[in-house]
């Protein structure tokens, strides 16, 4: 997906402030951070929204949960909030599924 803004932070064509990585996921701090921690877990498949999941996506929508809460835990959140948005009218700005970790 060459035209897509999170395929290119994942191949670090586009800079981010990588937080974690793994061979199934990439994990950066939102530009635009609506709290004190505020990263994005995507996958490194391009998958567009959690409605075009395919069969077997789910073992990678659970290791973005898995990888969000061990970044929690790291960066002392005492509670946080994990939201995908699904869809345009959701907010969803960018088609490449994250998982939005935002902690206090
Ligand atoms: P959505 O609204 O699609 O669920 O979330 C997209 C998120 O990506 C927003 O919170 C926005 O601030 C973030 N974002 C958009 N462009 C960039 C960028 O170039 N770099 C980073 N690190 N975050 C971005
Ligand atoms: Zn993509």
């Amino acid at each position: 997906m060459t035209d897509c803004l999170f395929c290119k932070i994942i191949n670090k064509v586009v800079d981010s402030e990588i937080v974690y990585e793994d061979d199934i996921c990439f994990a950066f701090k939102d530009i635009n951070p609506r709290a004190r921690v505020h990263i994005l877990i995507v996958p490194r498949k391009h998958i567009s929204t959690i409605a075009d999941m395919e069969e077997g996506d789910e073992q990678i929508i659970g290791h973005l949960v898995k990888v969000a809460k061990e970044i929690a835990e790291k960066e002392k959140c005492k509670s946080y909030k994990l939201l995908f948005n699904v869809g345009r009218e959701a907010g969803q700005i960018i088609f490449h599924i994250h998982l939005h970790l935002m902690g206090n």
